[in-house]
């Protein structure tokens, strides 16, 4: 704030100091008289413009000159007693100023500054002493000598403080520190010129104006032996600028030096305490024994000092590990190595390992002669832990604890390795796979699955062998490798036992639980080069005996391994063989199980596949349904089978129009715009879809009842008939029965098959017949394949009939001809169609034509 205020004093200053030098000249001008303007003024007037303001001392430090016209201003004060001093005074420098500075307003000031120092040291005098020429006449008397001091001191009070005033000012800085620091000095020059000038008037007054006129050489060498002394002063204050620079600077370096040297000696420090405390430090003798230990090391080790030093690093070196340790100690020793680091083992006084990272160097003699080892060991033991849980992460499983596939694969590489090495060797993997795991987890939730694999886990751990390898491949899914065993034999056998286990139930929070497993064994002698290929082999049995029942184990074979080769070639096959339409639809005859007459067809698929012939639903449904391919699959089915019974209803008039039933999977019931796809296939082919019966199995309705019942109700808007299919496996609730919009129960073909033998798969068909009766729906029995089927069906009232004893599944043209061979029958005699008159044969689940 000072500062500022400062700043803004620096023109009113000079501002304020011009307006007074001007007054000054008015008026001094006033009171000029033209008798003292005579040759000699001007002469002094030359003098003093030519030499006196050219003849200037550099104020160091600052930007200010003192020129030697003071000399001569002061003299004509004598001389010529004051106004024309003050004239002179301005014009001067005016001069002096015009050569220093081009500021317009600096020269002013600075002339001013004279001119007003001037006028204040005339009138001192004039007002102490009267005339001033007077005063001069009479020799140096000490009126005079105090004349001139006092002609010196305003002179220069004035100027230096005016001056000091103006550039403290403008430069901001404190005017008596400006003033005490570069100005003071300055009174030599006022002193010495007011001596002069009083020396120089008395030669004057002596000897004439002239005198003066010698005078100049003289104060020229004074002056010029003065600027070579002030020059020097100059330099010196630099040196001792640059000194004073030097030494700032090196208090700076002495200051580092010293935080350096304080850092040392803490890393000093730190190092001493590092070598006592972090890293294990010892030396050590050519034959091993520990010549001197550091505190870390025998906290490391759990040995006191003394103790260590009578041992020898070989005796407490994990043996494992001693191997590599003397080989590179031998190395190092021959100067093979220069020095080594291992990671190794030490065995702590109380018998645990120590994992440590030894850096080992030697030192040697004058003679070459190996002195000692230099040995230094860090313990890493929490680093190899830590290394040992992520690398147990890694090859386990989180939930069991149990070797994941990784860890499984790596050990039956090892195994297939030496199986290929050692004809002797033999194992076996076996594949496991709970058969009711989903259910629980469903059913019980998560957290009691989770349950019921550790228990499993364990049950299985409890009937191998240490050296066997139960691994939890992921889900409910298995696998044990059995290492070293003597035959397929001992693999099955342990499969059994395994079985037997699993079947003990499992009680889990209060919970009993039974479960059984498939497993699948593969056998080494069957010769693997993968590990992957001997699993994929156990996989696929387990497959086997899931196929075949569950609840058992299969050994595989090769004939499995081909089975699963062609099941993968039929996939691709089945993708084609969509996309070409190479599947199509045969027909069943749906009858009037009293007449025998045709009212309908259920649609059946078939492939015919170039290469193989004719395939049955039974191999490729399941197959499509998994790849998805059962949607363009059903769709295509749909479209033909409308095509096909459309043609029919107006080749063959019935009073009722022939039906058509086509089976829906529970995928395609699942998707979205079913609704839609069917309506448009109707439109296309002209179908009425009152006619049309969408078969769905009793377990796909009971999959989830609630979306179920959703579909049901907008298939039932379009005017199908919907009809429920195997009706009797899928438990369903008879109170859903009730709820769902269904037209048509179909019984399930294995009450049909035993009705003949056992009373109680009749008195099933019984019920559901009164069942369906009440509730106003269709039946219809599957699989009537004899005349007792159809006799006991009609005696329960079942009205309609489907089975080999009507008919087998017909291609179009056969089924076409069965209906001209019935209309031709119903034209002549007779109640009943023939059984299959058609040329048309089942070999095995492949039909041909
Ligand atoms: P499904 O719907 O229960 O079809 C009836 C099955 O019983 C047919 O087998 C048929 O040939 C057979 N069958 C008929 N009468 C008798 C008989 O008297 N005795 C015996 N033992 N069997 C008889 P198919 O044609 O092999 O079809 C098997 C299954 O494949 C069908 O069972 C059905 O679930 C499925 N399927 C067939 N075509 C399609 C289709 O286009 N779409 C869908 N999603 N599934 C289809
Ligand atoms: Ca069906
Ligand atoms: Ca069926």
């Amino acid at each position: 704030m000072e500062q500022k205020i400062r700043k803004q004093l620096a023109k009113p200053f000079i501002f304020l100091i011009i307006s007074l030098g001007i007054l000054v000249c008015l008026q001094t001008s006033y009171r000029l008289t033209f008798q003292d303007f005579d040759f000699r003024f001007l002469l002094f007037v030359f003098v003093t413009v030519v030499f006196g303001s050219r003849i200037v001392v550099q104020i160091p430090g600052v930007k200010g000159q003192v020129s030697i016209s003071d000399t001569f201003l002061m003299l004509s004060i004598l001389i010529f007693g004051g106004e024309w001093s003050v004239i002179l005074a301005g014009i001067d420098a005016l001069f002096s100023s015009i050569r220093i500075t081009k500021s317009p307003l600096l020269i002013a000031f600075n002339s001013s500054v004279f001119v007003i120092s001037t006028y204040l040291t005339v009138w001192t005098l004039k007002l102490l002493f009267g005339s001033l020429t007077d005063l001069a006449h009479h020799g140096f008397t000490s009126e005079f000598v105090i004349a001139l001091c006092l002609m010196g001191l305003v002179q220069y009070l004035t100027n230096s403080g005016l001056i000091a005033t103006g550039v403290a000012l403008r430069s901001n800085k404190p005017v008596w520190k400006m003033w005490r620091e570069n100005f003071l000095w300055t009174s030599i020059t006022y002193f010495a010129g007011a001596s002069a000038a009083g020396f120089i008037t008395q030669l004057i007054d002596k000897f004439g104006i002239f005198a003066f006129l010698a005078t100049v050489p003289i104060i020229a060498v004074v002056y010029f032996t003065y600027t070579t002394y002030l020059k020097n002063v100059e330099a010196a204050s630099a040196q001792a600028e640059i000194a004073e620079k030097h030494i700032v600077e090196l208090s700076h370096h002495i200051a580092e030096q010293d935080r350096i040297s304080r850092a040392l000696k803490e890393s000093e420090e730190y190092f001493r305490n590092a070598f006592d405390n972090a890293a294990g430090m010892a030396l050590v003798s050519p034959g091993g024994q520990w010549l001197e230990v550091n505190e870390s090391l025998c906290k490391m080790l759990g040995y006191e000092k003394q103790e260590l030093t009578k041992k020898h690093f070989q005796s407490i070196t994990h043996p494992n590990d001693l191997g590599t340790d003397l080989a590179n100690i031998y190395k190092l020793s021959e100067d093979i190595i220069p020095s080594y680091q291992l990671e190794k083992r030490y065995l702590h006084k109380k018998g645990h390992v120590v994992w440590v990272l030894q850096n080992v160097s030697l030192i040697r003699d004058e003679k070459a002669k190996l002195k000692q080892y230099v040995f230094q060991i860090q313990d890493i033991t929490d680093r190899k832990r830590a290394e040992d849980q992520i690398h147990y992460a890694a090859f386990h499983d989180a939930l069991t604890g149990l070797p994941n596939r990784t860890l499984l694969s790596d050990r039956l590489s090892m195994s297939v390795e030496r199986s290929k090495r050692n004809i002797n060797y033999q194992f076996a993997v076996l594949f496991i796979d709970l058969d009711r795991f989903k259910v629980v987890n469903d059913s019980l939730g998560h957290n009691m699955g989770d349950k019921l694999l550790v228990e499993l886990s364990r049950r299985l751990q409890d009937c191998v062998r240490k050296v066997d390898t139960v691994a939890r491949l992921g889900g409910d899914e298995f696998a044990i490798l059995l290492d070293d065993i003597t035959d397929a034999k001992a693999a099955s056998e342990t499969a059994e036992r395994l079985q037997e286990k699993l079947r003990e139930p499992f009680t889990l929070d209060g919970h009993k639980f039974h479960t059984t497993a498939s497993i699948g064994i593969a056998y080494s002698r069957t010769g693997y080069e993968k590990p992957e290929d001997i699993l994929r082999d156990a996989d696929t049995a387990m497959y086997k005996a899931k196929a075949n029942g569950k609840a058992r184990h299969e050994l595989f074979n090769i004939s499995m391994h081909t089975h699963a080769i062609e099941a993968l070639e039929l996939e691709n096959e089945l993708r084609v063989a969509v996309e070409r339409g190479e599947i199509f639809p045969c027909f069943q005859p749906i009858v009037l199980l009293k007449t025998g007459e045709i009212t309908g067809f259920e649609a059946l698929a078939r492939w015919n596949n170039p290469r193989r012939g004719i395939i049955s639903p039974a191999d490729f449904i399941p197959l499509a349904e998994e790849t998805g391919l059962i949607i363009p699959l059903g769709l295509s089915m749909l479209r033909q089978s409308c095509q096909q019974v459309y043609k029919w209803q107006q080749k063959f008039i019935k009073e009722q129009p022939l039906t058509v039933s086509v089976n829906l999977s529970g995928k395609q019931f699942r998707q979205a715009d079913l609704v839609e796809q069917i309506e448009i296939i109707l439109h296309e082919t002209n179908f009425n879809p009152n006619n049309l019966r969408l078969e769905i199995t009793e377990s796909v309705v009971m999959e989830n009842a609630a979306s179920t019942s959703d579909m049901l109700k907008q298939l039932k808007s379009i005017g199908v008939q919907l009809s429920i299919d195997d009706f009797g496996t899928g438990y369903s609730s008879l109170s859903y029965l009730h709820s769902f919009p269904f037209d048509i129960l179909k019984v399930d073909r294995s009450f049909v098959t035993h009705m003949a033998i056992d009373k109680e798969s009749r008195s099933i068909v019984k019920t559901i017949v009164t069942l369906a009766a009440e509730l106003d729906k269709v039946v219809v029995a599957e699989g009537v394949e004899f005349e007792e089927h159809r006799t006991l069906l009609t005696d329960l009232s079942c009205e309609y009939g489907q089975g080999f004893l009507f008919s087998k599944p017909l291609d179009a043209v056969n089924a076409e001809r069965l209906l001209v061979s019935e209309l031709d029958f119903l034209g002549g005699k007779g109640n009943r169609v023939p059984t299959t008159s058609v040329d048309f044969e089942q070999v095995g689940s492949f039909y041909t034509m």
